[in-house]
């Protein structure tokens, strides 16, 4: 959905929650103008490119993670204009030599462009993930979110609601974005509803340090958020 909602904070969470499951994930960043796993796995190696035509993922505690972050200097901006971008994810789709994974997780860029269309196109994608924050103008991108991906076949496994809400010390609960927007839509659309994450300083500061909470604190009250929908999610793939 809409940039800055949460979509690489999940991606990634997600991505260590499943693995604490026992699964075999890997990570592709598909954002090529602004990639963020390297920073949030606090690594940023160069790819091994073997026979000058692969990339090998690299290992963030048994995560195979790939990302054009690890391609270009952290800061130098990506120029790029649309066919440059669909090469680029091109070779993120087709020649990541991924080892024997029982998931790969996508962490997209905002919108409904390019990215989203070439991987339709290319790649059987198992299902979509809508992440979103509660607020009007973010459900704007969800609803676009939603009618892309039901013309492009992709199945929507369902919609989060990121930064839900925040519990101060007081206890009490605060809807600084609003409340119950992202499941209204859900409801609207008739999509499954996945769950609720709050806006939690601990997922800011993993982030920040480059180690994602679910890794570091698998039992923290947000790592068994994500554990659950994990779960949830691992469900709707059985057989
Ligand atoms: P996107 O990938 O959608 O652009 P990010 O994952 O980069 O968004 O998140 C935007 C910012 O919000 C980051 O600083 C991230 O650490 C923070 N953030 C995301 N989700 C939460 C949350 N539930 N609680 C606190 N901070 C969050």
């Amino acid at each position: 959905a809409k940039g800055g909602v949460g979509k690489s904070t999940f991606a990634v969470n997600l991505a260590f929650a499943l693995k604490n499951l026992g699964k075999k994930v890997g990570i592709l960043d598909a954002d090529i103008y602004g990639p963020s796993l390297p920073k949030l796995i606090g690594k940023n190696e160069k790819p091994e490119n073997k026979d000058g035509k692969y990339l090998v993922p690299v290992d963030s505690n048994g995560v195979q993670c790939i990302s054009m972050g690890f391609l270009v200097e952290e800061t130098t901006p990506m120029i790029w204009r649309g066919p440059m971008v669909i090469s680029a994810i091109k070779t993120l789709t087709e020649k990541v030599l991924w080892n024997d994974l029982d998931y790969i997780v996508i962490d997209m860029p905002p919108g409904t462009g390019d990215t989203q269309l070439t991987f339709a196109q290319d790649v059987k994608i198992d299902g979509a993930i809508i992440i979103s924050t509660p607020q009007d103008i973010a459900l704007l991108d969800v609803k676009r979110g939603i009618q892309m991906f039901d013309r492009t076949e992709i199945n929507i496994i369902g919609l989060i609601d990121n930064m839900s809400f925040f519990k101060g010390d007081d206890g009490k609960k605060y809807n600084i974005f609003g409340e119950g927007g992202v499941e209204n839509v859900s409801k609207e659309f008739n999509k499954a509803f996945l769950g609720k994450i709050p806006l939690h300083q601990d997922l800011r500061i993993s982030a920040d340090k480059g180690v994602p909470l679910t890794l570091s604190s698998p039992d923290h009250e947000i790592s068994l958020m994500f554990k659950e929908i994990a779960k949830k999610i691992t469900e709707k793939f059985k057989n």
